[in-house]
């Protein structure tokens, strides 16, 4: 049976209220780090553990929190990301809605290692039930004295507090999403200066997501050399995969990394295979941002390798054969999806959430939305193909923010990869897969 940490008690029944969550162990790593372990500790077993981000840049945790500028004298601040808005990613919320004290848990020992006395959860406007479930654990926490001042008698203080976003995707972006709690417009900012420096009131400021703070108790539990010890070389734990598509048991999944592509799809254990038996077409395997694969090169590396859901195995072959681990968002499509359909969906999403700062982005996302729904509706033209590819690559790389990377990769892959697909829609002057 795999190790679960972040699923290992989803289902027990009031896992939301304290009382649920403490009998069943929880809060244990608070009392343990504010007893016995010193801030820096905390952060060097998170290092070593080998966590990675979780949102999608899989950025190394430990690390992140190590370019915090520790002698300044301002405030630090440490900031739960929970914009969860990328499509075909829907974990973060299983764990706000279903084990918020896990999250504050991991807000509390994140906070304590980073000196901040003061930290946000800065959650997606239309998760607003879920905001509700979040700000009620929050104050069970107080009142069971886990949040407020003087933690246990440790002499440590620290506040909480939810804010929910205005509904804009670019607000998951880390800058973008301090500019809105500070207030303003999401923008993201130009960096460097990157938040550990001049973040959050311009001061230190520590980023993460949901997911990567829900494993810091586990962590401090059990021990980093625990946590190294599951997934792969440089994919360690586990890691929430939501799986949606046309796939028999759509769901979220925790696996542990390192786990093959082929059994995560087919095993009655997560996937259970592609609906009425129909044949895999393709795969999205990290939320709608990352490069689309066809189904050999999701199964197998462009080396013949079994593909695994890690870091490095899905990175294996760069953007021409590989793609990302992203978010987890997994996108199945069986062969009567067309790719061109699915292509303008996400194209869509992108132009409307450009936040407009960058000319490539802001022109880019909108032309490539247009020319993409004359080809899907086969009034498009061959030449098209082309022009739509090169948009995409000035686009690649050349903005403020990863918006840009995540409307062109989508765009770029699906040509490299299905271009007959195109071809055809502008050959039969109409959609192949309608009817
Ligand atoms: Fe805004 Fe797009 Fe530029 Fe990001 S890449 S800053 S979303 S215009």
């Amino acid at each position: 049976m795999a190790t679960k940490i972040l699923l290992e008690n989803i289902e027990a029944p009031g896992l939301a209220t304290f009382d649920c969550y403490r009998k069943l162990g929880g809060y244990a790593s608070v009392e343990k780090a504010l007893k016995s372990l010193s801030p820096d500790s905390i952060t060097q077993e998170v290092l070593k553990s080998g966590l990675r981000g979780r949102g999608g840049a899989g950025f190394p945790t430990g690390m992140k929190w190590n370019f915090i500028d520790k002698k300044s004298d301002k405030p630090h601040y440490f900031i739960c990301n929970f914009d969860e808005s990328e499509p075909g990613t829907f974990k973060d919320r299983h764990i706000g809605q279903l084990n918020p004290h896990q999250l504050i848990e991991g807000m509390i020992l994140g906070s304590y290692a980073l000196g901040a006395r003061s930290a946000y959860i800065y959650i997606r406007g239309e998760l607003f039930y879920v905001l509700n479930i979040i700000e009620k654990a929050i104050d069970e926490a107080y009142q069971k004295g886990f949040l407020g001042e003087n933690i246990m008698g440790s002499g440590y203080s620290l506040d909480l507090y939810c804010q929910p976003g205005g509904g804009a995707y670019i607000c998951g972006e880390e800058t973008a999403l301090i500019e809105s709690l500070e207030g303003k417009r999401g923008n993201p900012r130009i960096k460097p200066p990157f938040p550990a420096l001049v973040g959050l009131y311009n001061c230190p400021t520590v980023v993460n997501n949901v997911e990567t703070i829900a494993n810091l108790p586990w962590i401090i539990n059990h021990g980093a050399d625990a946590y190294a010890a599951l997934g792969t070389l440089k994919s360690k734990g586990t890691k929430l995969i939501s799986a949606c598509g046309h796939i028999n048991k759509p769901g979220i999944y925790e696996i542990e990394l390192g786990l093959p592509v082929e059994e995560f799809i087919y095993s009655d254990e997560y996937c259970g295979g592609i609906r009425n038996g129909n044949q895999l077409k393709a795969v999205v395997a990290g939320g709608s941002s990352v490069p689309i694969l066809p189904a050999e090169l999701i199964l197998k590396t462009a080396k013949g390798e079994p593909r695994l859901l890690s870091y490095e195995s899905l990175e294996e072959g760069g953007f021409q054969t590989g793609t990302m681990l992203g978010s987890g968002g997994f996108i199945v499509m069986d062969h009567t999806a067309c790719i061109v359909k699915n292509l303008l969906t996400f194209a869509r999403f992108y132009h409307h959430e450009s936040c407009g700062q960058c000319s490539p982005c802001r022109e880019g996302t909108g032309w490539m939305e247009k020319i993409l729904r004359r080809i899907e509706a086969g009034k498009g033209s061959m030449k098209e193909i082309d022009l739509l590819a090169d948009i995409a690559k000035h686009i690649d790389g050349t903005t403020i923010c990863p918006l840009g990377d995540a409307a062109a990769w989508p765009v770029s892959s699906a040509i490299r990869h299905f271009r007959s697909e195109f071809e055809e829609h502008i050959i039969q002057q109409k959609c192949p897969f309608t009817k």
